[in-house]
């Protein structure tokens, strides 16, 4: 740290993203990318884009908040496009929260919500899970503040029915309520539906996961139009070209092809079930999935040597390095071919510690 970076930021500890090996080969499972590639739709769109990057993106970015509204069901002035979800993310903490409006979100969730929190100076609340790793519904409905919540939840996979989510509004009429749904298109519940009927409710959804476009940086805020006015305002005050022209192409192109993505999807959940099997055949504890990935541990050996022993055999998965999460690791659900190799390597590392 330089002697001028300014003292608020002193104590701020950045978020940790997965490990990107720019080197090494990896089975790589760690940061819940797709197995696939994105749309052809999508990488044409993109490609043809790269012609015209002379110019500024349209910082209404009106053609790809249209075709999403349209795919979403909403109108077009009930969405933003933003530089990945977690700038509208960022973005809702900025607008919803404040020295006297604190957050409150699971103590296990998305590690970068406590990191927003700390960058903008806003006091949290953690609730606690409940033993099952569930999320304590009464919990966040009884403590005062914006709500944040990923449902389905990370690094669990648990997702709540949108009846949950219901109750948790309900409780909160003075407090906006975000529901972080990266991962919903991999079986969860859409709150988007209750837009019309809840003015405090903001979803969020993104991407990188089911429109296997991580690396192009593209999520979305969805709620009625006030708060997307709000969010418009601190977007414009920060960066209006937050999405660049080829993500913005590649968006459009991606939205024109969603039977490619809908496919992906029960791929991966088929896969994932298939996954879940066979992890609890040999011994695992599986939470259930949501989601693109699977949170799981196994009596016999411990979540961090399980990591390093699937690390030394090329095999990549999150580990969480926290008292409640230490026993587990995060897998990504890859293609068939990935999961074969996970589980011939995970066979013998649990014959060699037997
Ligand atoms: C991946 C993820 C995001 C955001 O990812 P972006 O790539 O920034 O869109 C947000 N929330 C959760 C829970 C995630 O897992």
């Amino acid at each position: 740290m330089s002697r001028f970076f300014h003292q608020r930021y002193a104590d701020l500890i950045p978020y940790v993203p997965g490990e990107q090996p720019q080197e090494r080969k990896f089975v790589k499972l760690n940061t819940n990318e797709s197995p696939y590639p994105p749309s052809k739709r999508a990488v044409a769109a993109a490609k043809a884009e790269a012609e015209r990057l002379e110019l500024y993106s349209d910082p209404t970015a009106k053609k790809l908040c249209e075709a999403f509204a349209q795919t979403v069901g909403v109108s077009p002035d009930e969405v933003m496009a933003t530089n990945g979800s977690d700038e509208i993310l960022n973005f809702a903490f900025m607008a919803y929260c404040g020295k006297d409006h604190p957050a409150v979100f699971p103590d296990i969730t998305y590690g970068f919500y406590p990191v927003f929190a700390n960058l903008n100076g806003i006091p949290y609340t953690e609730i606690p899970l409940r033993d099952d790793f569930t999320v304590d519904v009464d919990g966040l409905c009884g403590t005062p503040g914006t709500v944040f919540l990923a449902n389905p939840n990370a690094p669990t996979g648990i997702a709540l029915p949108v009846s949950e989510i219901e109750k948790v509004l309900q409780a909160h009429p003075n407090d906006i309520v975000v529901i972080d749904e990266a991962y919903v298109d991999f079986g969860g519940e859409s709150c988007v539906r209750l837009i019309p009927k809840y003015e405090n409710l903001l979803v969020t959804q993104t991407f990188s996961k089911s429109r296997s476009m991580a690396g192009a940086r593209l999520g979305f805020g969805i709620g009625q139009a006030a708060l997307i006015a709000d969010l418009q305002t601190l977007r414009n005050s920060t960066n209006p070209y937050n999405v660049n022209r080829m993500t913005m192409a590649a968006g459009i192109g991606a939205l024109a092809d969603e039977e490619y993505t809908e496919g992906n999807c029960k791929t991966v959940i088929r896969t994932r079930e298939r996954t879940a099997e066979e992890l609890k055949r040999i011994g695992f504890r599986v939470l259930p999935s949501k989601t693109n990935f699977l949170f799981a541990k196994h009596p016999a050996i411990g979540g961090y040597e399980l990591y390093r022993a699937l690390y030394d055999r090329g095999v990549l998965v999150r580990h969480f390095n926290t008292p409640k999460l230490k026993d587990y690791n995060r897998i990504t659900v890859g293609s068939p071919e990935q999961m074969e190799e996970l589980l011939r390597n995970l066979k013998e590392i649990l014959e060699e510690n037997k």
